[in-house]
């Protein structure tokens, strides 16, 4: 078994669309960026990249190309699946934390969770998806950006490695 850990975080601008796991969630502002602004897809797919010592997900999407611009990270982080899986892994779990101070998010999260377990070709209850607010602390907390911390255990596959 092989763990990873990924970390992520998006500043708040108006004028854009709140996606997180694949999920447009009704707010004010959206997320900045160069692709979607995804940060909870972004955490997991390093975390997954990491697992496996495959980079990082700057090196497999570059926010310098125009391919990705606006990418919906959903996708992203299915072909991050992919290439893991191509590596001989299979997913065992996927743990994460979303750190927003607003909006609240446990209206949306089992529709996350399936968001995700599509990408990710697992079980929604290899999943776990939880939001915690920052105490009005630092850059979350005063409602300037979200930031998602992610793990995951891969297992090897029948190929084995
Ligand atoms: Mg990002």
């Amino acid at each position: 078994m092989r763990i990873g850990i990924g970390y992520d975080l998006h500043r708040f601008c108006p004028g854009r669309k709140l996606i997180l796991g694949g999920v447009e969630i009704p707010h004010t502002h959206g997320l900045a960026g160069h692709s979607d602004a995804d940060v909870l897809c972004h955490a997991i797919a390093d975390a997954l990249l990491g697992a496996a010592n495959l980079g990082d997900i700057g090196g497999h999407f570059p926010d310098s190309d125009p391919a990705f611009r606006d990418a919906c990270s959903l996708l992203l982080l299915e072909s991050v699946a992919k290439r893991v899986g191509d590596a001989g892994y299979k997913i065992g779990n996927v743990d994460t934390v979303i750190i927003a101070e607003f909006p609240k998010l446990l209206p949306f999260r089992d529709g996350i969770i399936a968001s995700l377990s599509g990408a990710l070709g697992i079980d929604p209850a290899r999943i776990s998806v939880k939001a915690k607010t920052n105490e009005g602390l630092d850059a979350t907390g005063r409602q300037e950006a979200i930031a998602v911390f992610a793990s995951v255990l891969l297992e090897e596959d029948e190929k084995g490695r």
